[in-house]
């Protein structure tokens, strides 16, 4: 083949796989609808505070993106798995992933898959272990408990287990220095990264691809001899970019995907004013239910996710800002209008309103297990396919899971290569 790889979308799956192609000498393009690279990582700053305002926690021990961070020579700070659950006007420990692992490990793989909903009603279970259960599968795995299938689930958490999966970090520098890490990798070894380049059509046959950019006024084609497909499920859902010929099975599988939404408020405060709590506090009552702290700063984060976090999205900024000093207000006995005269900055990004995403993250639905597969496999040597939702075992969702992905998108591009070159 000759050496030219066209990748759609600059988010950790296109970066990684444009890196390693770079690396063995292939010729790349990569090209980014929005104005920066990374997609769903996105670091801000509040002076020298890194807010994340997508991708925050390095979950467990992935060596693939352990790896990547070590070679970018960042630092990893360790988030101590410590949770409050805050209930009747009182904050108590709770042994939270002891307490949900014992439930998903109740799923029986022989048994036909059902949504993680109707599995936990026919549980016996207490009230609250139910409920903590319900928050935890919309609030982590942004999904519709009532889509989101028991297989994937206890099939995510086996392959968690196996990789330290309770252990949790932040990068102290931001997880966006990662992103200009790859970046300058990438550009160092020749290749392109177009900014602004939103990819509008996508044609091939068998060695050859064109695909047509809009970049600002100009519309251009760039062709390569493969492309790798790096695009949201929520993009490639509302079909912005155009294939051709289409891929009809790739599009009925897209379409049966799930993609889920969250809604994460980020106050940061003059200084500390909370009292000592754990690193994580759970207010299943509440509409932003779980609460973290962030040991790089004055910082509490508000979080939701699946429906809950539907519900929140046409909410203005003022409104969930009050919303959240209200919350914070009754979990810490304080008065909204008190804790706000602390605070010094609201941030909070709503990923479903970005026409680029179209949403946080994907899920698997029930009697998907196949889905991530199938939308990977690769198409007549030509055309490939990345990002967190082709992850293998169920674990959608996460950086390693886009990072390891966008990795086995180029090594099948290279084995291609090799294979035509011997
Ligand atoms: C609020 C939030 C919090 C999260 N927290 C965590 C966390 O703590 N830990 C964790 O591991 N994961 C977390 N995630 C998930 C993680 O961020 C994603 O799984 C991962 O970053 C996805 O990478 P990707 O490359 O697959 O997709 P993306 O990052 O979405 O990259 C795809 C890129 O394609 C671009 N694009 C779209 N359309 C076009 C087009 N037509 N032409 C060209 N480019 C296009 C997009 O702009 C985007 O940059 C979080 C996600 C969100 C939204």
């Amino acid at each position: 083949m000759s050496t030219s790889v066209v990748v759609l979308g600059g988010g950790i799956a296109g970066l990684v796989a444009a890196r390693e192609l770079t690396r063995h000498g292939i010729a790349v393009t990569l090209m980014e609808a929005k104005e920066r690279l990374g997609g769903r990582v996105h670091t801000t700053r509040e002076g020298s505070l890194p807010i994340e305002l997508g991708a925050e926690f390095v979950h467990g021990r992935d060596p693939a993106l352990l790896k990547t961070i070590r070679q970018a020579g960042l630092s990893l700070r360790s988030v101590p798995d410590r949770h409050q659950l805050f209930l009747a006007g009182k904050l108590q420990s709770v042994k939270l992933w002891e307490r949900i692992d014992q439930i998903i490990s109740r799923v029986n793989l022989r048994k036909p898959d059902q949504s993680f909903a109707r599995f936990v009603t026919g549980q016996s279970l207490k009230e609250l272990d139910r409920r903590l259960a319900l928050d935890f599968v919309e609030g982590f795995d942004a999904a519709d408990a009532r889509h989101a299938s028991i297989h994937a689930l206890l099939q995510a958490q086996r392959a968690a287990e196996r990789m330290q999966g309770d252990r949790q970090y932040r990068i102290e520098e931001g997880y966006s220095a990662l992103v200009n890490f790859l970046a300058r990798e990438i550009e160092a070894k020749g290749g392109k990264l177009l900014k602004g380049a939103q990819a509008r059509h996508l044609r091939w046959k068998p060695g050859q691809v064109e695909v047509s950019v809009r970049q600002g006024r100009r519309l251009e084609t760039h062709r390569g001899a493969a492309a790798i497909f790096t695009l949201p499920i929520g993009v490639w859902k509302a079909g912005t970019v155009a294939i051709d010929p289409p891929l009809k099975a790739k599009e009925e599988a897209v379409h049966e995907f799930a993609f889920g939404n969250v809604m994460k408020l980020i106050f940061v405060f003059r200084a500390r004013w909370w009292p000592s709590i754990s690193r994580f506090v759970h207010a299943p009552d509440e509409p932003l239910p779980t609460w973290w702290t962030d040991s790089r700063g004055p910082v509490l984060t508000g979080w939701v996710g699946g429906p809950r976090a539907d519900a929140l999205l046409a909410s203005s900024p003022v409104k969930l800002r009050r919303l959240g000093l209200e919350i914070l207000g009754r979990i810490f006995s304080d008065r909204a209008s008190v804790i706000g005269k602390h605070l010094i900055a609201a941030h909070h990004r709503n990923w479903a309103c970005d026409p680029h995403i179209r949403g946080a993250y994907s899920y698997i639905p029930v009697n998907g297990m196949d889905l991530p597969a199938m939308l990977a496999a690769p198409v007549k040597d030509t055309l490939f396919f990345a990002g967190e939702a082709l992850v293998n075992d169920a674990q959608t969702g996460t950086v390693f899971g886009a990072l390891e992905s966008g990795l086995r998108a180029a090594r099948e591009v290279l084995r291609l290569k090799h294979d035509s070159s011997t």
